[in-house]
């Protein structure tokens, strides 16, 4: 089966069409600059990257390209449109509705528009991919993939807040977690590559990307995670602040003569490790500054690695124990010396890391050394391989 994997943020899109059966990508790519003018870039499987600067008012527009593309006579990916049996949606926020996936009709697309509130940025947007490929693919199944769903499973404990429960209750005002799709497919992936028992595995999965956080996953079932009602909670990451003193933001309201939006985009957007080195919010930057003796991009680094430590450490308190712990995204992926710092501080638990193998880059692997008491891997993540698995268990 062929599924269009769909990723609608506010003014992008990212998509990738996907056989099931091999799960081999046919074509992927993005339109940028939705709204404002338009760019496609459009891939198919085995080719060079195509670029096309294309007006695009809307999400209308941008999908409709997508699927001009991808069935073009010369370059697309498939003959008709007849060959897109089911598309997967990206949907960020699923508060407590929704604790999987689900095939869309109009009572889940009321449901999702009900979350909008808590992630105002983004499900608007994913809304609107939805209506949009409702309507130029009329009677293919959607499904719609939860960034949260995954993290449902945490006990109160984990999601409460020490705040009046009325917020709670009222409101709704709690730890969601996000990633979950990654969180979902990685922990799964990790209990297979290593032959663990799915259902008494203890697993730490750290995605360390631009945004990033860190689940403990018992018997394949999300414990605790580090972001919370939104995803600046955790640990920091690129522009993000992650955990502060909540005082803080009274403090520096009043020097800097902020409001709350002020403050909120200090803490979304100017903060994390970019705040902190002042060079970048790429990590690839900060090592080239640390390197060239920059002590602000050093200190950035200390900060991810030794934060991220002490999560894991929580985490191994929370399920009274680990079997292995998952590195995933851009930097748990890519940047052995973050992996290889945060493991550091975390011998008290047996773990001894193999820099032979922590080298290494691109597939499944253990970085951690034969007698580590436990096992720590590189596990690529594929959240669209997630979404397309997800999508052809509802509607296969
Ligand atoms: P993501 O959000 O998963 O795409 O991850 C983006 C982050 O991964 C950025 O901070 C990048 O600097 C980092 N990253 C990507 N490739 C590398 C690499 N080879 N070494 C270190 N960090 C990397």
């Amino acid at each position: 089966m062929n599924v269009l994997v769909i990723n609608c943020g506010s003014s992008s899109l990212k998509y990738q069409l996907i056989n099931s059966d091999s799960e081999e990508v046919l074509a992927k790519g993005l339109c940028e600059r939705i709204g404002i003018d338009g760019r496609l870039v459009y891939q198919k499987q085995g080719a060079a990257k195509e670029e096309t600067e294309a007006a695009m008012p809307t999400h209308r527009e941008a999908i409709q390209m997508v699927l001009d593309a991808l069935t073009n006579k010369e370059t697309g990916a498939i003959a008709s449109l007849k060959e897109v049996e089911a598309v997967g949606h990206r949907i960020v926020h699923g508060g407590e509705k929704f604790t999987k996936s689900v095939i869309i009709n109009d009572e889940v697309i009321k449901t999702v528009e009900e979350c909008n509130e808590l992630a105002p940025l983004h499900n608007p947007a994913n809304l609107i991919g939805i209506r949009v490929c409702m309507e130029l693919m009329p009677g293919v199944p959607q499904v719609a993939v939860f960034d949260t769903a995954f993290h449902q499973t945490m006990p109160a404990k984990a999601y409460l807040y020490g705040l009046p429960i009325e917020y709670y209750k009222n409101y709704k005002v709690r730890r969601y977690g996000f990633h979950g799709t990654s969180h979902s497919f990685v922990s799964k992936e990790i209990v297979s590559f290593l032959g663990l028992d799915p259902d008494s595995s203890k697993v730490i999965v750290c995605h360390l990307g631009n945004g990033s956080s860190i689940s403990a996953v018992c018997g394949g079932k999300c414990v605790d995670t580090t972001m919370g009602l939104t995803p600046l909670e955790g640990v920091v990451m690129g522009t993000r602040s992650g955990n502060i003193d909540p005082a803080i933001v009274e403090y520096v309201a009043k020097k800097e003569n902020l409001d709350i939006s002020g403050i909120m985009n200090v803490l979304n957007k100017k903060s994390g490790l970019q705040g902190l080195s002042g060079v970048s919010s790429d990590m690839r930057d900060l090592e080239a500054a640390a390197d060239a003796g920059n002590e602000d991009a050093k200190n950035a680094i200390e900060v991810l690695c030794y934060g991220i430590a002490k999560f894991v450490g929580g985490y191994v308190a929370a399920m009274n124990g680990v079997d292995a712990i998952a590195f995933t995204a851009g930097i748990g992926e890519n940047d052995g010396r973050v992996r290889k710092t945060v493991c550091s501080y975390l011998g008290y638990l047996g773990i001894a890391i193999d820099d032979e193998a922590n080298a290494k880059r691109g597939e499944n692997m253990v970085i951690s050394t034969a007698d580590s008491k436990v096992k720590v891997c590189v596990i690529p993540t594929n959240e669209e391989l997630a979404i397309c698995r997800d999508t052809v268990a509802l509607v296969g």
